[in-house]
């Protein structure tokens, strides 16, 4: 049960990071991708927290495994910390990242308070039902016109101070030593031989659905 952990994440700029961070852990390391079509969790928690567990959770259930989900979002101190939990739906239910940064560029026209952050909660949940969480933080301030190519999200406007880049300025190489993922990330590895530990103790869940089931 603890040779495979499954990044229970449709976002394909997440998986990548996760990956990349994740290199060195001697895991298999597997994505939605690998299984048959699952119906998707349901984010209706009001915080990071209770959303990434939601999501691990949920996948642990369906496909037997340990899951590893990611729950991250934009505060923007201005605007009473919003988008928040809605980071991924702010301009509407369906909008592209391009229509989210639009909407941020449009609400920050002319606001001197430019400080936010990026917090991303990671959940590692198994088919019993149980969870453990790590969050990491990326202190920053928006700017007012996109700059850089990498990335995804609102990372074109998302400036860190110290390095004078956007984390769109930086490649996916290095982008994890400086971001709210990469941080949470850098708390599991840490943690690893204690979390393989855990997840060896842990009884069999209610495993509804297995690889390769369509529910
Ligand atoms: P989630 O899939 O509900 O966790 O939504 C996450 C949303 O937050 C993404 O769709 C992005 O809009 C934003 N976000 C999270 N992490 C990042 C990041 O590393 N860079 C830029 N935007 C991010």
């Amino acid at each position: 049960m603890a040779d495979t952990i499954v990044l229970a994440t449709g976002n394909r700029h997440k998986f990548a990071e996760l990956k990349e961070v994740l290199g060195g852990i001697p895991i298999e390391f597997r994505g939605l991708v690998d299984f048959a079509p699952a119906p998707e969790a349901i984010e209706d928690g009001a915080t990071f927290a209770e959303n990434a567990c939601k999501k691990a959770v949920h996948y642990a259930r369906l496909f037997g495994l340990p899951c590893l989900a990611d729950d991250s979002g934009l505060v923007v101190d201005a605007l009473a910390g919003r988008p928040g939990v809605h980071s991924a739906r702010y301009a509407g239910p369906d909008a592209t990242d391009r229509a989210n940064c639009d909407l941020l560029l449009r609400e920050m026209a002319g606001v001197g308070k430019r400080t936010a952050r990026f917090v991303c909660v990671l959940t590692l949940a198994t088919p019993n039902g149980a969870s453990l969480s790590w969050e990491g933080r990326c202190e920053g301030e928006i700017i007012a016109e996109r700059r850089g190519e990498h990335g995804f999200g609102y990372d074109p406007l998302f400036l860190i101070p110290e390095l004078d880049k956007t984390l769109a300025e930086i490649p996916l190489e290095a982008k994890g030593a400086f971001s709210h993922r990469g941080r949470a990330l850098a708390q599991f590895i840490d943690e690893f031989d204690q979390i393989q530990k855990w997840l060896r103790q842990q009884p069999a869940g209610p495993a509804s659905r297995r690889e390769g089931t369509v529910p």
